[in-house]
């Protein structure tokens, strides 16, 4: 009588299984858990029907069972099914039905025990065998569990399925039923080591992951515990390409953080890995990197709490430079377009304003004298080729600025050009009386060749030459030079006055728009509009050369252009 109770025993632990399998399933969602939560139940009925029939003898109690027993090798399988993550044959949905259906016929008619054990058993060694195929074809674990695993299978299903044939003839087996409930049991064993082992590898596979994720993201990630004690459990090495500092500088001190920011954002550094930070959830420092150099990085935390208490901080740094300067160039060139608007408005006003003055006074009869009209005609002339001058600069400076100005690119002897620049400018120098000094260094320049569009080249020139001429004092000496820097591969032009020069502060901004400095120009020539020198600049640099002024107030300025040299 000491089966029963053995019985029960084992089937108050097949039940526990399968409720820690259920858990399993409500924790993890995963399918297979599910089924072999069902599989033990199945089995726990099966081992019900066996103890009623050792009580009662009645042989349709052990038909039942056979469906019970069924029910738990077709749960195996589908459990198995599951694990592999495939979809489970609808043919053995279909064979499982017309067995049910052959059982129940044969319960109700009282089939002979052999006609209805029979197919069960056949059925039974099918799906063990499909089970064991499985096992060693797709489950990936441990060789030596895999092998006990089908071992156990086919001892556990061919047993099944010989047994019941043995029932046919001797009834009460109870060894054989002891042997199968602990082959069960093993196997139920084996299941769930398999489940163990595989969690084990899938966690390890995500921390492995995760890890590898972490490890090689440009953004760092911290994790920061405040509590028992502050330190960094984790920080990511990217922040030692973003700091200079490396992962075990924070390890080694849980303070460390200071170390990244100026003293003025001491206080905000704090707040945010003591979980206490008011900002919201982005922050913006300005880091500081070990080697002095500065940059933008945006911290993003999260205070993770438990009974409301700070206990960890989690978050990512993120080097966010490149768009925090592209932000401030935006914001200044933003700035620079609205001073280059009030200084076209103000360059325009200024003509506009004298030109209406003098309209007005003409139609009011203020000038009413024939040589009154005549000199405030000409100064309206004057004052509207100004604005005609200063309209063509901004139009011309704004297509070289945005590369849409066409140039006439030309082949030219470095020698010819020379010749041709200083003969188209030699009169206006004579006629303000400046004495004019010419060095064209032949030697240098034979057979040297430029690609130029020569009308560009001569507009730079004559620009330099009219500053020139205009802080240059009547009697003193303007000098030009060509020459070849053969190093340097470049075809060289320098112009020097001995004019009122340039002061150094005023040095480094000539080639600024509308950069005009303070020192007055001679007596009868006109101020420009500050856009000469930057058109200049534009063309030069569009030829690929470089332009560079020298200056000492009072001793007067030079001015050279530079353009490469073409070479075959
Ligand atoms: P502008 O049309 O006013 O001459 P530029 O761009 O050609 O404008 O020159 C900018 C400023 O550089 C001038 O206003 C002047 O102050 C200074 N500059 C240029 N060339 C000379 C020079 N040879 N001597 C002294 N100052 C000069």
């Amino acid at each position: 009588m000491y089966l029963p109770s053995l019985i029960m025993t084992f089937i108050i632990l097949t039940l526990l299984m399968s409720f820690v399998y259920f858990y399993m399933f409500a924790r993890s969602q995963e399918r297979y858990v599910r089924f072999w939560g069902l599989c033990w139940v199945a089995y726990s009925f099966s081992l019900l029907f066996l103890i009623l029939y050792l009580n009662m003898n009645a042989i349709q109690l052990m038909e039942f069972r056979k469906i019970f027993d069924m029910a738990n090798i077709l749960f195996l399988l589908f459990g198995a099914y599951a694990f592999m993550h495939t979809q489970i044959p609808t043919y053995w949905h279909r064979f499982t039905l017309y067995l049910a259906m052959w059982l129940i016929l044969g319960i109700y008619y009282r089939f002979d025990l052999l006609s209805i054990y029979l197919p069960i058993s056949l059925y039974q060694i099918i799906i063990t065998a499909m089970l064991c195929h499985i096992v060693y074809r797709y489950w990936k674990v441990p060789q030596f569990e895999k092998g006990l695993s089908i071992a156990v299978f086919i001892l556990w299903g061919a047993g099944k399925a010989v047994m019941s044939l043995f029932e046919v003839h001797y009834y009460n087996l109870s060894s054989l039923y002891l042997m199968e409930i602990i082959f069960s049991n093993i196997l139920n064993f084996c299941i769930f080591i398999i489940y163990l082992q595989k969690t084990r590898t899938e966690v390890a596979i995500a921390e492995r992951l995760y890890r590898i994720i972490a490890e090689n993201a440009t953004d760092v990630i911290f994790y920061y515990t405040l509590k028992p004690q502050p330190a960094f459990t984790y920080i990511s090495p990217s922040i030692e390409s973003l700091t200079g500092y490396t992962s075990d500088d924070f390890y080694n001190n849980p303070r460390f953080y200071f170390e990244l920011v100026p003293s003025e954002f001491f206080d905000d550094i704090k707040s945010i890995f003591q979980g206490t930070s008011h900002y919201g959830h982005d922050t913006t420092f300005l880091l500081l990197h070990k080697n002095g150099s500065t940059l933008w990085g945006e911290f993003n935390s999260t205070v993770l709490y438990e009974d409301q208490e700070p206990m960890a901080v989690e978050g990512i740094i993120r080097d966010v430079t490149r768009m925090k300067n592209a932000e401030n160039q935006l914001r200044s060139s933003k700035h620079s377009r609205d001073l280059l608007l009030s200084y076209i408005s103000h360059e325009l006003k200024t003509p506009i304003t004298s030109i209406l003055g003098y309209v007005n006074a003409l139609n009011d009869g203020t000038l009413h004298q024939e040589d009154e009209k005549k000199a405030a005609m000409e100064i309206i002339s004057s004052k509207a080729l100004t604005l005609e001058h200063l309209i063509n600069d901004l139009f011309q400076l704004s297509k070289l600025e945005n590369n849409q100005f066409s140039f006439t690119f030309m082949h030219f002897s470095a020698l010819e050009l020379s010749r041709q620049l200083v003969h188209q400018h030699l009169l206006d120098i004579k006629t303000a009386g400046i004495k004019p000094v010419i060095e064209i260094d032949s030697a240098s320049l034979t057979d040297i060749n430029v690609i130029v569009d020569p009308k560009r080249i001569d507009q730079v020139f004559s620009n330099i030459i009219f500053n020139a001429i205009k802080y240059t004092k009547p009697g003193d000496k303007i000098k030009i030079k060509f020459c070849t820097d053969r190093i340097a591969k470049k075809y060289v032009v320098s112009i020097s006055d001995t004019g009122k020069g340039i002061s150094q502060e005023d040095l480094p901004n000539i080639f600024d728009r509308f950069y005009k400095s303070h020192t007055p120009v001679y007596n009868g020539r006109e101020s420009g509009s500050g856009l000469g020198l930057t058109i200049s600049r534009e063309i030069v640099t569009s030829h690929g050369g470089e332009i560079s002024a020298k200056s000492t107030l009072g001793k007067g300025s030079t001015f050279t252009f530079s353009i490469p040299i073409y070479e075959e």
